[in-house]
């Protein structure tokens, strides 16, 4: 389909999912169907970039009710393939980009950003999108995809769309869906400790230590939240400092993960 439409000279928009479809999602399909005449939707829980003992098994699926989603926003193709077409017996080259996936979300999750590359340069390859679409709500995978594509020359254009979140400042995440309410309600200390920091950053202050720990001192009153990292950070490299704040934090079984240029107005 893909081929076909490029000779007829249709440009293609590409946004990568694991499906649960969420506004978060669907804000990346609309921005998709603004700027080309024909969108893929992929959606697909990709193995290799879990680990073991994380959630593959029990990520949500709901094959059903994304397609309904997606019919409504008018996407042109699902692609959905299985995991045996997509690593069939035998496969065994995984991209590994340096640098960028070393500290923070590379550091807890050993492996991941290798699984989150190889399959995205295999989704570019399948579908040779002119653009495709990722969200800042996971902003260092942004950065490991930007430099995966500048690297391997893939002629495709990496756009980056604003995290959508719930009205209490809540990023939206397929994961969400396993809080309880108690655990809900603790999940807003991360876009609460980020509103708070960034809100300090427009009043002068500029220490990222002293940044770091108002971040750390709003995630450590929610007695339901263990902080994983809380940090600021260069957008690119992620090892440098800078006005980028990134935050990983479990709240119970939940891993969550959220961030916010403190430099820009905290939505909401
Ligand atoms: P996932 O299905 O979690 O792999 O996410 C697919 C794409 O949607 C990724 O590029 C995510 O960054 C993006 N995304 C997930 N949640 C949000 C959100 N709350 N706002 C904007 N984009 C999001």
């Amino acid at each position: 389909m893909s081929r076909r439409w490029r000779r007829e000279g249709l440009s293609i928009g590409l946004v990568p999912t694991m499906g649960a479809l969420h506004a978060g999602h669907l804000s990346l399909v609309e921005r998709a169907c603004q700027e080309n005449d024909r969108v893929v939707v992929s959606i697909f829980v990709n193995p290799i970039q879990f680990g073991p003992g994380e959630d593959f098994e029990r990520y949500p699926r709901d094959a059903e009710r994304d397609a309904a989603l997606l019919a409504k926003a008018g996407v042109d193709a699902i692609y959905r393939p299985t995991v045996a077409a997509m690593y069939p017996p035998g496969s065994s080259t995984r991209i590994h980009v340096a640098a960028v996936t070393e500290p923070l979300e590379g550091q807890a999750r050993p492996g991941h950003f290798d699984g989150v590359a190889t399959v995205v340069a295999k989704l570019f390859t399948a579908v040779e999108p002119d653009r495709a679409y990722f969200g800042q709500k996971d902003a260092q995978q942004v950065a490991v995809v930007k430099r995966m594509a500048r690297d391997l020359d893939f002629q495709v254009e990496i756009r980056v769309c604003p995290t959508v979140r719930e009205p209490d400042g809540v990023a939206r995440s397929s994961r969400n869906a396993y809080l309880n309410v108690e655990e809900r309600k603790a999940a807003a200390s991360l876009s609460s400790a980020l509103r708070l920091a960034a809100g300090t950053y427009a009043g002068g202050e500029r220490h990222p230590q002293r940044l770091r720990e108002i971040l750390r001192e709003r995630l450590e009153a929610e007695p339901l939240a263990q902080v994983e990292y809380a940090e600021l950070v260069d957008p690119e490299t992620f090892t440098a400092p800078g006005s980028l704040a990134v935050l990983a934090v479990r709240i119970g079984r939940t891993r969550l993960i959220d961030n916010h240029d403190l430099a820009m107005e905290f939505p909401g």
